[in-house]
């Protein structure tokens, strides 16, 4: 059954967005619970949140995912934010309640949601490593200061923006020492939230990783937050030392589920969309 006069629309938006696995899990969720919901691609262009947020109201778009350059501005103009959204300043997610448009933010979420199921990780008492300072890495930090980690050090190329991170992250967060292997090498869990991970180049001397791989080892958990390739150089890297790796097609899948539980307050069926996410090229 295709579209009709009663289905409820939701969406992406971002730019590019041509590329977002977002409909495609929506949809095949949507179609297992038998709603008559559809998920579409909205192209939507830098400087125009605001104005994809009225039209969202004004059409009774039911939810929208956010993404790139999105997020922040998003943040900025719903009419209620969630504490975690403040906290960042940045959603991934807008839930329309009878023209109430609120801003969730499910990265942090999903991102605990998928280490538990990969690797049966609790981040409570636990010294984490995060590695960037972006969008990726900011939600992560806080979600596992949120978990009860003991510690979230935060290392980054650019250092300032590291001491930024561990600020919205609260007293578990501080700044990692670059270049000290016991920083590393202490760590229970260690999070990769940089694109460096997917440069074959650098896998040849590890220069360009902040983190080499000879610095880990069996016992820790570690995570690139990139999903393609599965895995990536440096993470295949993390697995030949002997940590227990996580990539991050997990957080995809559970941000989405989250979302979509969000928009329709039913069970998200996670399994077939992780199935899906792997058919689909989060390979
Ligand atoms: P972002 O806001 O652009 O941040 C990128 C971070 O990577 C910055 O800290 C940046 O350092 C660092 N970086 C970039 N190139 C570098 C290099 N050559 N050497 C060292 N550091 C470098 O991006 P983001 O949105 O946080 O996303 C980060 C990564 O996570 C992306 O690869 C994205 O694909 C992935 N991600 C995955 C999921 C998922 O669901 N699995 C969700 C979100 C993001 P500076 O501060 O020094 O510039």
């Amino acid at each position: 059954m295709g579209p009709d006069a009663h289905t409820t629309i939701v969406g992406v938006i971002g730019q590019p967005v041509r590329h977002s696995l977002s409909p495609m899990l929506h949809n095949t969720a949507f179609a297992a619970l038998d709603l008559n919901w559809t998920s579409v691609a909205f192209e939507v262009a830098a400087g125009q949140a605001a104005a994809a947020l009225e039209g969202m109201r004004a059409l009774g778009i039911a939810g929208l995912s956010v993404t790139m350059p999105h997020k922040a501005a998003v943040a900025e103009f719903v009419d209620e934010r969630s504490a975690i959204v403040t906290a960042l300043g940045a959603a991934n997610c807008v839930v329309n309640r009878e023209g109430t448009l609120r801003g969730e933010n499910t990265d942090g979420g999903g991102f605990l949601a998928s280490l538990d199921r990969a690797a049966a990780f609790a981040p409570a008492g636990k010294r984490c490593l995060v590695i960037g300072a972006g969008g990726a890495a900011r939600a992560v930090a806080l979600a596992l200061a949120d978990a009860g980690a003991s510690s979230v050090a935060v290392l980054n190329r650019t250092a300032a923006r590291a001491a930024e991170v561990a600020a919205v992250v609260g007293a578990a967060g501080r700044v990692a020492q670059a270049g000290d292997p016991a920083e590393v090498g202490q760590a229970d869990l260690v999070v990769n939230a940089t694109p460096v991970g997917m440069n074959e180049a650098a896998a040849a001397d590890g220069s360009d990783w902040l983190v080499p791989p000879m610095l880990l080892h069996q016992g820790q958990v570690v995570v690139d937050l990139v999903y393609a390739p599965r895995p990536t150089p440096w993470l295949a890297a993390a697995g030949a030392v002997g940590a227990t790796t996580v990539d991050g097609l997990g957080m995809l899948v559970h941000q989405a589920a989250a979302q979509l539980e969000l928009w329709t307050g039913l069970p998200a069926p996670v399994d077939l969309m992780w199935q899906a996410a792997v058919a689909h090229g989060g390979v």
